[in-house]
Parts: structure tokens; sequence; C-alpha cells
């Protein structure tokens, strides 16, 4: 199938669901983008700072560029003047660096929060204590140019489908419950990013409101 067939039958799987379609398009050349946003694509996701900003300097200026990889902090600065939003934020330093490299280029920068919620071994992120400690001393109030829209996880690789079903459940859970506090002024759960290629109906049954499909998209990746 075409990319602009593969497109359009997971359009019609989530449509009734109002979540946005992020198009992971990590490894894929450039002309390979294009026939996505040929096909009506906008939201575009990579994990690698270089690559991203290649492709943001070559490809249309109104694709929103989401960074969804491990993000080290001295890089945040190449993506800091036109990132669209960076889902992958898995420590307070790295949310830091954000926010300095937001003012400088005089940008409110939207951003997830990372929060385990994989059994298996440590995939990046936050635990929720560490984030309702970082609500409670200021230290998220203080990063002033970052606005937090709300929360990211990656469920465990595997095939057991209850297993997944359960960590999108506590994501959501946890979200749920952090609405109920009174949070700072630039922080806000409105969005929940979770779903891949392999579970992104099931992450929508549980209340995701952005999916990150690549593979189902575009076919297997080029290199790794
Ligand atoms: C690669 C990647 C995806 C997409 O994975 P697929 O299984 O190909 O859909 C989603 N989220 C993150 C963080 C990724 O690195």
């Amino acid at each position: 199938m075409s990319i602009k067939d593969n497109l359009e039958k997971i359009k019609k799987s989530i449509v009734h669901s109002n979540c946005l379609l992020i198009a992971v398009s990590k490894t894929k050349p450039n002309e390979v983008l294009l026939e996505a946003y040929e096909a009506g694509i906008r939201d575009f996701g990579e994990n690698k700072v270089q690559e991203l900003t290649a492709k943001a300097e070559e490809l249309p200026k109104d694709i929103r560029w989401h960074m969804i990889g491990h993000l080290q902090r001295n890089k945040v600065k190449y993506i800091a003047p036109f990132v669209y939003l960076i889902h992958s934020v898995d420590s307070l330093k790295l949310l830091q660096e954000i926010d300095k490299q937001a003012e400088k280029v005089n940008r409110k920068i939207k951003v997830l929060l990372q929060v385990f919620i994989a059994k298996e071994e440590s995939k990046f992120g936050l635990d929720e204590s560490e984030i309702l400690e970082a609500i409670q001393n200021g230290d998220i109030a203080n990063c002033k140019h970052v606005e937090i829209m709300g929360l990211m996880g990656m469920a465990t690789n595997t095939d057991n489908e209850a297993t997944i079903r359960a960590e999108f459940k506590s994501l959501k859970n946890f979200a749920e419950s952090l609405k109920e506090k009174s949070l700072p002024d630039n922080m806000r759960i409105e969005e929940i990013s979770m779903g891949m290629s392999g579970d992104y109906l099931l992450a929508i049954e549980e209340g995701s409101t952005m999916v990150r499909v690549g593979s189902a998209i575009f076919g297997a990746r080029n290199y790794q």
C-alpha cells in the first residue's frame, strides 16, 4: 500500500476520536515526507535533533515539528527557534535548559512531560513523584518560557494487550489526578501523547489525544 493509502486507513480509524495523528518520519528521506505532506499531514515527529533540523530547513514551512525522542541538553538550542512541541521532557534539568533557550529566542516552547509507565527496563522518563515535587516546590513555575501542555508515555514493547492497556490507563489516571490539583500558570493537562503503530487504537480507547505513528504509515525504518 502507498503512504497515501496507509494514511487514509489510519485517519479513518481515528476520525471519531479527535486525536491528532503525528507522522513519525525518522530515518525517512524528504521525498517520502513530502508524500505524507501532500496527503494532508502537517505534524511530523522526529527523534534526532540533527535530522529534525535538516528536514525543517528543506521542507515546507507550515510543517509542525514534534521532537519525540530523548533530547540531550546541549542540543536544545538547535531546535528552540522553531520546534512546535517537545514530547520527551524526561528530566527537570532538560526542562530548565528548554526554558533558558526559549528565553534566548524570545519564545514560549510547548512541551509534554514524559512519564515512566512501562514495566520494562528503563526507558527515559519522570516518575509521578518527581513531577508532583516539581509542581510543589516551584521548579515548574520558575520555567516561565515553557508551557507544559500535558503528558507523554511509551508502553512496554510487548504483544500483551492487557499490559499495554494497563500502562496507558495509568498515564490517563495520573493526568486526571493532576487536573484536580492547583497547577502553576505555565502548566495545563490538555494533551496525552500515547500510542504508536502497534497500539494506537488501544491508546485512543484509553484517552490518547496524540498518536505518534511511524511504520504503519511509512513501512519499516530505513536504518536505526
Ligand atoms: C519511533 C517512535 C514512534 C513510532 O514508532 P512506530 O512503531 O514506527 O509507529 C513513536 N514514538 C517514539 C518516541 C518513537 O521513537
